[in-house]
């Protein structure tokens, strides 16, 4: 198979910190790549030593099988976690700075309205929501009209709605052929955008595959959640995974039907119960005995 991105055995370490703990993946040319994993598992660092920004301490990082070069430079988009935007300038200002600093350029009417900001180019851009921020950082990173689009945490922050405006302009985005690279908290977005997702904790990679891949390995069954306290013999009598998660247990089963029956004979109190599929939340439990969003 060919491969946009090769990593092998990286390594970044800060004083105390194994930030970045022996990590490998390749990613194959047109796919959303999703790291995923809770504050301090690394995704940052591992994405900043692929960029560019930092130096590994130890790995291999080949960009279309070569050493990253001045190409990479110009073939690559990224949108940090965090930007400060020149002041006083227009949204479409702002873009037309980025772009010139590309001998490739995207059409600035595509990236205008690839990212929706038809209405607001004209705006100053401390004058923005955060939504807006967002998908403006998105258009800058595309100035360049890049193969491989790096995006970290693109969503972290916005209300549902904006959200669903960025995993919008995503898809578009893997829908012409670019390959992108993902960090994210939320379990949803990594399941609607990756095609594959590396789960990272504590500096190392601990499952990979595709979401569908994972869930079938990892979690076959369905969780029960029960709003209502429960004495614990009853869910030991049950013989399957559990925890309490905020002010819910969260029963693990690949047996709904004896676990429900057991739940009634004990007259457990039933109501606000909750039978759902497995999702990424529930692997990334499963694996760690944490949770996502720590
Ligand atoms: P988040 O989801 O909060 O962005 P992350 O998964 O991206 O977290 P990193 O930001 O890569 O994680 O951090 C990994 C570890 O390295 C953390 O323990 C963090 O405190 C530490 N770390 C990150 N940057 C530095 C730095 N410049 N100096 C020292 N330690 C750092």
């Amino acid at each position: 198979m060919d491969y946009i991105l090769q990593v092998h055995n990286l390594y970044k370490y800060y004083p105390g910190v194994k930030a970045v703990d022996d990590v490998s993946f390749a990613i194959p040319y047109g796919i959303c790549f999703g790291l995923l994993g809770p504050n301090g598992a690394g995704k940052t660092t591992t994405i900043e030593v692929i960029e560019g920004i930092q130096k590994p301490d130890r790995g291999t990082i080949l960009y279309k099988g070569k050493p990253r070069d001045q190409h990479f430079k110009q073939e690559v988009g990224i949108q940090l976690q965090h930007t400060e935007l020149q002041q006083y300038l227009t949204v479409k200002e702002i873009l037309l700075t980025f772009r010139n600093l590309y001998a490739r350029r995207a059409p600035l009417d595509e990236l205008v309205s690839l990212c929706y900001l038809e209405e607001i180019q004209d705006r100053d851009n401390r004058k923005i929501s955060g939504g807006q921020k967002q998908r403006l950082l998105l258009a800058i990173a595309l100035a360049n009209d890049p193969e491989l689009l790096f995006l970290d945490e693109p969503t972290t922050g916005l209300d549902p709605q904006a959200r669903r405006h960025v995993w919008d302009i995503v898809q578009s985005i893997k829908k012409k052929g670019k390959t992108v690279i993902l960090t994210t908290h939320y379990m949803e977005e990594a399941q609607t955008l990756c095609d594959v997702v590396a789960i990272m904790d504590r500096g190392k990679i601990i499952a990979m595959d595709s979401p569908v891949n994972l869930l079938n390995e990892h979690c076959r069954g369905v969780t029960i959640a029960l709003p209502s306290s429960i004495d614990e013999n009853i869910l030991h009598q049950m013989n399957c995974e559990w925890h309490k998660v905020n002010n819910t247990i969260e029963i693990y089963t690949e047996k709904p039907h004896d676990c429900l029956s057991l739940l009634i004979d004990n007259n457990v109190d039933i109501t606000g119960m909750v039978v759902r599929s497995q999702n990424l939340e529930d692997l990334f439990l499963k694996l760690t005995g944490t949770q996502l969003r720590a």
